[in-house]
Formats: C-alpha cells, structure tokens, sequence
C-alpha cells in the first residue's frame, strides 16, 4: 500500500523538480533515504527514471521525458490544435486540423477520430500516454456537461465531453476552460513564469478573461465565467449573439472591428487585397496611417480598456496579457488599451498597471492543457 504511493510521490517530486539527487528527494518528501534508492532502483531499472551515464552517490534523477506524455487539444469553431508534451516540458508533436460545421453528436465523433489519427500519424506509443487535456473554447458545465446549456453551439451543453473521450480513447481527461489554459501556458512558458497575479485576457471574436491567483485560477460557483465580452459597454447598442444589447463584443471583437470598417469603407479611401475584408486588412491599413481602420481598432481598444479598468479596480491585480488574433493589431492595441487602464484606474493601481502581447504561438492553449494534465497527474499521483 505505501509503496505505490511512494513511487508516485517520488515521480511527482521529480516533476516539479525537473532533476534531483536521492537525498534530496528524502528530504523534500521526508522519506527515508534507503526507501528513496529502493524505489528509485526500480524505476531506473524500468526505465521512468534516467540517471546521469557515471556518477553514483549524487547521481542527479530525472523523469524519462518519453515514458510520460499528455495530450493537448484545444477545441475551436473551426478547427483543433492538438500538441503532444512530455515530462520534459517539450512539444513533441503538434498539428492544426479543420472542424467542419457540424455539431451535437457528430461533433464529438469528429474529435475523436481526429485525435485517434493524431496519435497514430505521429507515432506516439499508447502506452506512453498519461491522459488529456481538454482545452474548450464553449462555456459550459465542465464538471458534468449536463446542468446549463450551452448558448454558443447547438446540442454542446448537453455533452459530457470529458465520459465520451475517456470512454473513447481510453485517456483521463481534464477539461479546462481556454483561457485558464492559454493562462497556464503563459504561467509556465510564456512572460508570466515568476508572476504569481496576473490577468490574461482573449481578444477574438469573443472576448474573454481567465485570473490567476496565487498560483491558481478565480473560478466560479460554475465554470462559466471570465465572460468580459459580455458586460455591457454601451446600454443602446448593438444586439449581441448572447442576447443583450451593446456587450463589449459588439464594439471590440474582432467581427465588430471587421464590420464597422466594411460599413464605411465605401466613403473613404480603404485598401484591400481580396474581394473579402479581413481583420489583417484592418492592421495593414491602420500601420499605413488609414483613418478608418485606425478609428475601429482604437474604439475598440479604448472599449477594452475601459472594461479592464474595472476588473483591475475591483481585483487589484495589474499585470495583464493580451492574446488572440486582435493582439496582431501590436502596439496601436497595446497603447491605446493601456491609456484607457491607466486613465480610469484609481491610484496607484493605475501606475502599476502592465499591458503585454503575448509571445506564445497559436498551439498556447492546447500546450497550456497538456501541461495541466501532467500537473494534475503528478499531484495526485494517481499512475498506479
Ligand atoms: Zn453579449
């Protein structure tokens, strides 16, 4: 019995460590020295843990970074960005696949098969696979899928994604929100590494926000929240897909910056490179000094801020990072947005207060949840 669960404390502690010697595994986990290298013999002999080729006494211990690998899959409209990481922290595989328009039940079934054909097409030995991380981009029941409907996409509320992958696939899942996943992405590879409060905040379509505190994310009485889109911004505006009227998305999101450029574009002076307008159009236009194009994105950017004003005013956390496909907009984004904090907050929140563009690629959220996965499978220690 206590064994096992040696073995497993023993793996988790390397985990975190990334390297140690036997001694000071004893120490950290306050096991007896003879039980650590009893333990530790095995594993080397299994091949879970390597040792440094020579030494013996402080023989530095690491994970096999192979034997240990999770899944990340970040679930999008229109596609799945899949990653494979290892124990090691490294991406081994990672690849983009298109998601057609389809739903409910056939929805899942696509997933599925595209995972399946990851992990055959990139040769990534079953065995080795500790479980997934799930990466949704729908707010919904993560703890059931069940008890509140999904708004955004037909039938999706009703799923219990986190039973049909483990049914299907055989893998332990967790599901985590995209935002909390980008958030851990940033925590542990990205420009959050040393800071333990920050805000990280998508700016697509959608515009959401995840909190990290303390080493953890704010979470509600449900995992529906973080909805910064959907606070209104402008009480006689718009009617937004949510159903209110004038939500910050009707003026921030990347469709709203889109289409009120698109709506005057016929009276002023506007480039385009094809017969449809994209939101790089917008960016192209506005860094060539386009007034139209820099008016959309300055509203919105404006918009943004001022919302954030609040959520910073009422969190008093001041480091905040952009993501997502307005971030291409740069430092006409970064700027504007980071006048509205500063003019809005109170003192000295409005002094502290940090706007940065995320550095992460598009796989950030899918590595964020396979990240997640192997933290939650070192902690619990729960491989046996
Ligand atoms: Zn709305």
């Amino acid at each position: 019995m206590a064994r096992p669960d040696y073995r497993a404390r023993i793996l988790g502690c390397l985990f975190n460590r990334q390297e140690a010697t036997r001694t000071e595994i004893a120490e950290v986990l306050g096991v007896r020295k003879s039980t650590v290298g009893e333990i530790c013999g095995r594993l080397l002999a299994d091949r879970q843990v390597l040792g440094r080729q020579g030494a013996k006494r402080n023989e530095r211990l690491r994970l096999n970074p192979g034997t240990f690998l999770a899944l990340g899959v970040e679930h999008r409209l229109d596609c799945l960005k899949l990653v494979a990481l290892d124990a090691a922290l490294q991406r081994v595989a990672q690849a983009s696949l298109p998601m057609g328009k389809i739903y409910e039940e056939a929805r899942v079934a696509a997933i599925l098969e595209q995972v399946r054909g990851f992990i055959r097409d990139k040769g990534l030995a079953e065995k080795s696979l500790i479980g997934l991380g799930f990466s949704d981009f729908i707010p919904h029941d993560i703890g059931t899928g069940l008890k509140y409907k999904s708004i955004w996409m037909p039938g999706w509320g009703s799923i219990n994604i986190k039973a049909k992958v483990e049914e299907s696939l055989g893998l332990g899942t967790r599901i985590m929100r995209c935002t909390d996943a980008f958030s851990l992405a940033e925590r542990v590879f990205g420009s959050c590494r040393t800071a333990d409060n920050f805000i990280t905040v998508q700016l697509d379509e959608g515009i959401g926000v995840s909190v990290f505190h303390d080493g953890f994310f704010v979470r509600g009485s449900t995992d529906i929240f973080g909805e910064l889109g959907h606070t209104v911004y402008k009480e006689e505006g718009e009617i937004c897909k949510c159903g209110n009227r004038g939500c910050l998305e009707t003026i921030a999101g990347v469709d709203a910056v889109i289409r009120k450029v698109k709506a005057n574009m016929d009276r002023t002076y506007f480039h385009t490179r094809g017969a449809s307008l994209t939101l790089d159009d917008v960016i192209h236009n506005a860094q060539e000094g386009n007034k139209l194009a820099l008016l959309a994105l300055n509203e919105a950017a404006k918009a943004i801020g001022n919302t954030l004003a609040i959520v910073v005013n009422v969190l008093g956390i001041t480091r905040i990072v952009l993501y997502g496909r307005l971030v291409r907009a740069g430092e006409l984004l970064r700027q504007q947005l980071l006048n509205s904090i500063r003019q809005h907050c109170i003192y000295p929140l409005n002094q502290d207060t940090e706007v940065c563009l995320s550095q992460l690629d598009e796989y950030g959220s899918a590595a964020g949840a396979a990240y997640g996965m192997l933290r939650g499978y070192f902690a619990d220690g729960d491989q046996d």
